[in-house]
């Protein structure tokens, strides 16, 4: 039917001459241009349904084996052992329940959705374990923060909008969003007020916002505005089916040691409960939904979130490390841009442990290493390439005197 013709013709749906000679021809000498070819297209895909648009579409997700992703996660994640461990087998099991499909090897089960509950003090690697996987299996990714949202009807940002970025993270390809996954950081902030957790003051639309995040991760058909989606233009809303998204969700959880040490009945160091040597230290390492629940968070959202881990607090040794072996380490990235000046670049021991030492006393955690490395590298970074110099050893000495001499305009950051 398709066919090309070197004559001028009308397309027989707008009326406009068409202006290539390129177009299709249909029986009684109708034709199409491009443009109408295009909006058709685009009418088909807006009504086609879900099943339709599964059925056609191929899923496109590398599936990595539980110990594979942990394996890919230890080049970028330092420590952390058991939270990458159960992350790597929660993001396993739900993307083999996704391409799994209707081909299931047990009709009558179910399995349900795996979204992960990250617990742990800021700056202890929860947002780069969860970016770090959706880079590994090239799924869309995108970070909500919990406390812009308000509940329906409330000035703020309703929650579906968190999908509108999700969208936007995936081009607006919304059978590919519809695998990606969603960050959602500081979710202990909308825990209810009033709660066991008496130290936390919250916005009384907490509980609303928990509320409207539970159609969100059960998985169904919500209406999600494009705000400015380029191929939409036209469209109020897009419809995204939620079944497959993975949500992580993740927050400080300040004071949840407390809820956990109560509840394992001792605030002692060193207690033996039911054969565990517990120290109060490591409290979170026995985090469960029950104490979830304590500090704040309605029990069906604590339902959403099948799987919790906990994640420790960096000490000195693991902020050397994140220094220098990440595959994308700090230190790793400076010495590869001074090597395309031509110049050798290191750092001493006693430099990096200067670093580390600075981190920890202005409390700034890994969070702060970047800021600390860049106020010691900036004159070094503006002056080596225009100096005949091929070659720079950054010690303690260098360290100290560069982040002195810039520590006032740091600490009024
Ligand atoms: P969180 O989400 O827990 O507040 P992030 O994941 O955003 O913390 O970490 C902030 C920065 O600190 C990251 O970009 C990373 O460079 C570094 N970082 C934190 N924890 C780790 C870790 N365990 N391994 C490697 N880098 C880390």
């Amino acid at each position: 039917m398709a066919k090309k013709h070197n004559i001028d013709r009308t397309c027989s749906f707008c009326g406009r001459e068409i202006p290539t000679n390129q177009f299709i021809i249909g029986g009684y000498d109708a034709m199409i241009c491009s443009d109408c070819l295009q909006a058709a297209m685009d009418i088909y895909h807006d009504h086609q349904t879900q099943a339709e648009r599964d059925a056609i579409s191929e899923i496109k997700i590398k599936l990595l084996k539980p110990k594979e992703i942990k394996a890919k996660l230890d080049e970028y994640v330092i420590g952390q052992e058991e939270a990458k461990k159960v992350l790597s087998v929660a993001v396993y099991n739900h993307y083999k329940r996704l391409l799994q499909g209707e081909d299931k090897s047990d009709p009558d089960v179910d399995i349900e959705k795996s979204n992960v509950l990250l617990i742990g003090e800021t700056g202890t690697g929860k947002t780069l374990l969860a970016k770090t996987i959706a880079t590994l299996l090239d799924v869309p990714f995108c970070i909500a923060d919990a406390t812009v949202f308000t509940q329906a009807g409330y000035v703020g940002e309703d929650v579906e909008s968190i999908l509108t970025r999700l969208l936007q993270a995936s081009d607006y390809d919304v059978k590919r969003a519809e695998r990606g996954i969603v960050f959602i950081d500081e979710i202990d902030k909308i825990a209810r007020k009033g709660s066991e957790n008496p130290s936390i003051t919250r916005d009384v639309s907490g509980e609303g916002v928990q509320q409207s995040l539970l159609k969100l991760l059960e998985g169904s058909l919500v209406n999600v505005p494009p705000q400015g989606g380029r191929k939409h233009p036209e469209q109020e809303f897009i419809q995204v089916n939620t079944r497959h998204i993975l949500f992580i969700g993740s927050g400080a959880f300040n004071n949840l040691s407390n809820i956990i040490c109560d509840r394992m009945n001792t605030h002692a160091i060193g207690y033996n409960t039911k054969n565990i040597n517990f120290n109060p230290q490591e409290a979170l390492k026995y985090v469960s939904a029950q104490d979830v629940k304590d500090f704040g968070l309605i029990p069906e959202l604590c339902g959403r979130f099948p799987v919790i881990t906990s994640l420790n607090a960096l000490d000195r040794e693991a902020l050397k490390r994140i220094l220098t072996e990440p595959k994308n380490a700090l230190v790793k990235q400076y010495i590869a841009l001074f090597k395309m000046d031509g110049i050798t670049l290191t750092f001493t021991e006693e430099s990096l442990d200067y670093i580390v030492d600075k981190a920890v006393e202005l409390q700034l955690g890994a969070r702060g290493l970047r800021a600390i490395v860049e106020k010691i590298m900036t004159d070094a970074m503006f002056e080596f390439p225009s100096l005949n110099k091929k070659k720079i050893t950054v010690d303690k000495a260098y360290a100290q005197e560069k982040f002195e001499s810039s520590i006032f305009s740091f600490k009024d950051k």
